[in-house]
């Protein structure tokens, strides 16, 4: 590549506050990098709000035909429903394939060679499961009545795993966990596990996962086990709506959701993505963490097989964090958002 075509979507909330902190960590690569060229997209429940529309196409155009990989900020979805107004992150993962939203979580080892305590991925699947979004409500003679699909296919299933066991096979530890609730949902989630517990044996793969070991868990000891032992896991790979709330969960285990990184990946395209929301308590008063949507755009390039870059900011963001003087007020520091990215910046 002669230039690397990145699409920068903030959208809501702190995602306006972070992207650009993003933005100037990739910047500040230099010649470790292809020259970049940006394109700012809008999106976002405030647009909509102005607008009529979350999800403009020319933000999906754009993102399809004139980038190489993008960086998602955070939409504000209100918790009731709004009349035409439809989340544009879960859009935008299902416009573009992107089934694998993949998010590491590691705690910083106090010295820079040390083993971190906490060191897993949750390989969340990213487009089905209950987030197909098909509720309806009917009035009954005893009072509402809501009802939701939950579509688990062999089809996401399986590629899903794939990506769980090609990522552990990159690992020391080589385990993959299959969360699921098989045990009450024994059609839906039974088809998820038994789909991820076969793909060693497909022929496509060839006993390329031999060394991979395949562990499982339900769900809700899966959260409990993750709190008291959280060593255990190196690879979670879940449906849709546990793999969210696990990783929110596996957050506070490192210190904060402001640190915690994703991509949703996709056999085609790349979206980073910082793991928590808008924030709207704490918004435009310059003090979200930026490091979340920083190691996001780290991600983004080791998946776009950047991999000196990566390394990099990773080290950049671990050592800021290690030394601990200019921290954000989520880690208990007393820094700014500005801060914070220009220690990241004197680092690299
Ligand atoms: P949230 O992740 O926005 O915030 C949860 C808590 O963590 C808040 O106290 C917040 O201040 C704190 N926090 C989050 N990120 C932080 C950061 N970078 N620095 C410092 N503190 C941080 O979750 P929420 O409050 O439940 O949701 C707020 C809005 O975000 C909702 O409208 C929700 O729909 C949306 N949301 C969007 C996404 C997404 O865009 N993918 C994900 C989760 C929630
Ligand atoms: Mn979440």
């Amino acid at each position: 590549r002669k230039t690397l075509r990145i699409g920068l979507i903030p959208a809501d909330g702190i995602g306006r506050e972070v992207i650009p902190a993003a933005r100037r960590a990739l910047e500040a690569l230099g010649s470790d990098l292809p020259k970049l060229e940006f394109h700012n997209l809008l999106a976002g429940f405030d647009l909509f709000t102005r607008t009529g529309t979350a999800l403009p196409r020319e933000t999906v155009e754009v993102l399809k035909n004139g980038c190489d990989a993008a960086l998602f900020g955070a939409v504000s979805s209100p918790s009731r429903k709004v009349a035409g107004y439809s989340s544009p992150i879960v859009a935008l993962r299902k416009e573009l394939d992107l089934y694998a939203n993949i998010r590491p979580v590691a705690s910083v080892a106090p010295d820079p060679k040390g083993k971190p305590a906490v060191d897993l991925i949750v390989v969340r699947e990213n487009t089905e499961c209950l987030y197909v979004k098909q509720e309806t409500l009917t009035q009954t003679e005893s009072g509402k009545e809501a009802r939701a699909t939950r579509l688990i296919t062999e089809y996401a299933s399986r590629r899903i795993g794939k990506m769980a066991f090609e990522l552990a096979l990159a690992r020391p530890r080589k385990q993959v966990t299959i969360i699921h609730k098989s045990n009450v949902l024994s059609v839906t989630d039974g088809l998820f596990r038994e789909t991820v517990r076969a793909v060693p044996q497909l022929p496509e793969v060839a006993g390329r996962f031999d060394s991979v070991g395949i562990a499982e868990q339900i769900v809700d000891s899966a959260v409990y086990r993750l709190f008291r032992e959280p060593e255990i896991y190196d690879v979670m790979v879940a449906p849709n709506l546990y793999g969210d709330i696990l990783s929110d969960a596996a957050a506070a285990l490192v210190g904060s959701l402001g640190l915690v990184p994703s991509v949703n990946a996709g056999d085609s395209f790349v979206m980073g993505e910082p793991v928590h929301g808008s924030a709207p308590d704490i918004e435009g008063k310059g003090i979200a963490n930026p490091l979340a949507a920083i190691r996001s755009a780290a991600l983004m390039l080791r998946h776009l097989r950047y991999e000196d870059a990566a390394d990099r900011v990773d080290t950049a963001v671990n050592d800021v964090i290690r030394e601990g003087h200019t921290l954000t007020r989520d880690l208990g520091g007393k820094s700014s958002t500005d801060e914070v990215v220009e220690a990241v910046l004197r680092r690299l």
